[in-house]
């Protein structure tokens, strides 16, 4: 069994520290030094995603950089006053953060084609389909947490869900291929 590398050494090689290095100066830039909260001006209210339940019937759980995390009456956790669309834009726009982001995610897509390249040459090499199929069943079960998760189409930004997009197309194409070489067909859509 081979032991799994630290969190820490993974960031570190991976370009995730100086990512989230890079995310904690830019947030402190969003913040109003007083409250600690996120600037008036760039924040407005938000209903509740689920159910359109206002924010003054909701109870304040915790604040994380500084927003607001409600519970809804209908359960929902949601966060208002939420940061402006266009704020986010501008934000995520010049955020040297989001753009090492997609250099890390870029990195680790590679790294993922080469795992997947190494355990197609063992299947073959050693006659061993199930080093494929117990791949597949991984990596469909990583995207299944990632995707009731994380939400692409409706990503809090245009970087986010572009970085999201090319996320989803990588694992689809990796499944496809792995089911096809096993003699299963795919379908394109649900
Ligand atoms: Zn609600």
């Amino acid at each position: 069994m081979e032991t799994p590398e630290p969190r820490d050494k993974f960031n570190d090689r991976t370009g995730r520290t100086e990512v989230f290095k890079l995310r904690d100066t830019e947030l402190k830039g969003l913040l109003n030094k007083q409250t600690g909260l996120v600037k008036h001006e760039l924040v407005e209210e938000r209903m509740c995603p689920a159910c359109g339940g206002h924010p003054k019937n909701a109870r304040q759980l915790w604040i994380k950089e500084g927003l607001f995390y409600n519970k809804c009456t209908c359960g929902m956790v949601y966060i208002s006053p939420m940061i402006k669309e266009e704020e986010m834009d501008k934000y995520y726009g010049k955020a040297q953060s989001a753009k090492k982001w997609l250099e890390v995610l870029q990195a680790q897509e590679d790294l993922d084609e080469a795992k997947f390249g190494h355990l197609l040459d063992l299947a073959a090499r050693e006659f061993r389909p199930n080093v494929l199929t117990a791949y597949l069943f991984e990596l469909a079960g990583s995207f299944s947490v990632f995707y009731d998760n994380c939400p692409v189409l409706k990503a809090e930004s245009h970087s986010l869900r572009q970085s999201r997009l090319i996320l989803c197309d990588h694992t689809a194409r990796v499944i496809k291929q792995g089911l096809e070489l096993l003699g299963i067909e795919t379908i394109e859509s649900m």
